[in-house]
C-alpha cells in the first residue's frame, strides 16, 4: 500500500474520531453540525480551492522554483531518515508559521489575506480550512517547496500533509479537551478557539499551530481559564463580513457591503442558489416520504408499521410549521 493511501485511510478515521468527539464532548454546547458557513467551508475552501491551489502549487510554482535555482539539494539530507526529515520540517515550519501569522496581525495589508480564517463564529474541526487563497499560496509553497527542493524524500509530502490536517482540525475542533502539562508543548484546541474570539486582549496572542511552545517561548500566550462565551459577537470578527466565497476575496481587495448587492437581480440569484436548491432538495424528499406514507394501508400494515407512519406524519408536519 503506498504512504498517500495510508495517509488518506488515516485521515478519514480522524475525521470521523473528531466528529464523534465534538458530539460527545464539545467546548460550546449546542453548536450544529451543519453551522453557519458549512457548506461554504466544505465545498470552495476544502474541496474546491484545495485542489485548485494544489495542482498550481506542486505543478507550477514549486517546478518554476526548481528550474531558476538548478540545484539538486543538500547531499547529506539523503541520509537522514525519513522520520527525522518530517521532525525538521515539521519544526521549522511551524515556527515559520507563528512568526508569518503574528506578522498578519500587526500588518494592515497582511491582515486583509488572514481575516477570512477569522470570519466564523461558530468554529468547529473544519473551520481551520477557511484561508484566503493568497495565504494559502504563500504558506504552502514556504512549507513544500524546501521539501522539494532541498531533496527531501518524497514519501515526506504526504506525511506532512496528513500531520498538517490532523492537527488542524484539532485545534479548531469544538471539544472540551485539557491536555495537562502537554499544552505548553503542543497547541490545543482550548488555546486555538480563544485566537478565533472576538477580544481585543487575544488578538495579538495564540499565533501557534502545532506547538504552542511558541507563543510561551515568545511571551504571547493568552490562557485565561475561562471559555470566551456562546454569543455570537464573542466570537469571529467584530465587522461584518461576507458569507459568500467569492465576496469574502473581493473584500480583502476592496470593503463593501455584500447585502447591499443584493439590490442587484443577477446577485440575488446567484446568492440565493445554493439555500433554493438546499430548499429544493429537502422538499423533495419530504414529498418522496409522504408519498411512501400513503402507499400504506390501514389494513395491510402491522401495529408497529402504523405507529411509525403516524410518527413519520406528526414529525413532517412538525417541520412544515
Ligand atoms: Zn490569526
Ligand atoms: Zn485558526
Amino acid at each position: 500500500m503506498s504512504v498517500l493511501a495510508i495517509t488518506t485511510i488515516i485521515l478519514i478515521c480522524w475525521i470521523v474520531f473528531i466528529i464523534a468527539w465534538e458530539r460527545i464532548s464539545p467546548y460550546r454546547k449546542g453548536l450544529p453540525f451543519f453551522r453557519e458557513g458549512f457548506w461554504v467551508d466544505l465545498v470552495w475552501y476544502t474541496l474546491i480551492q484545495s485542489y485548485f491551489l494544489k495542482i498550481l502549487i506542486f505543478n507550477f510554482i514549486i517546478p518554476s522554483i526548481q528550474s531558476i535555482l538548478h540545484w539538486h539539494g543538500f547531499a547529506f539530507f539523503k541520509t537522514w531518515t525519513i522520520a527525522e526529515q518530517v521532525l525538521f520540517f515539521l519544526v521549522t515550519h511551524d515556527l515559520y508559521i507563528y512568526l508569518f501569522h503574528r506578522l498578519q496581525h500587526s500588518s494592515k495589508l497582511l491582515w486583509r489575506t488572514h481575516e477570512a480564517h477569522h470570519s466564523g463564529k461558530q468554529v468547529d474541526f473544519m473551520a481551520g480550512a477557511r484561508s484566503h487563497v493568497l495565504e494559502i499560496i504563500i504558506n504552502q509553497t514556504i512549507e513544500f517547496a524546501p521539501i522539494v527542493i532541498m531533496g527531501a524524500h518524497p514519501e515526506v509530502i504526504p506525511i506532512k500533509a496528513l500531520l498538517d490536517a490532523v492537527q488542524g482540525m484539532f485545534i479548531h475542533a469544538n471539544i472540551n479537551v485539557k491536555l495537562g502539562k502537554l499544552k505548553y508543548f503542543l497547541n490545543t484546541p482550548e488555546l486555538h478557539l480563544w485566537h478565533h474570539a472576538n477580544y481585543r486582549e487575544v488578538f495579538h496572542a495564540n499565533f501557534s499551530t502545532k506547538f504552542s511552545v511558541w507563543d510561551y517561548l515568545f511571551g504571547t500566550v493568552y490562557d485565561p481559564g475561562h471559555k470566551p462565551g456562546d454569543n455570537p459577537e464573542n466570537w469571529g470578527l467584530y465587522y461584518e463580513y461576507p458569507r459568500d466565497y467569492f465576496m469574502q476575496h473581493a473584500f480583502s481587495v476592496k470593503r463593501f457591503d455584500e447585502q447591499a448587492l443584493l439590490k442587484y437581480k443577477w446577485f440575488k440569484h446567484y446568492y440565493e442558489l445554493r439555500p433554493n436548491l438546499m430548499r429544493w432538495v429537502k422538499n423533495l424528499f419530504r414529498s418522496k416520504k409522504s408519498a411512501t406514507i400513503v402507499q400504506i394501508h390501514p389494513t395491510d400494515a402491522s401495529p408497529a408499521e402504523l405507529i411509525a407512519a403516524d410518527a413519520n406524519e406528526n414529525l413532517i408536519s412538525c417541520g412544515n410549521n
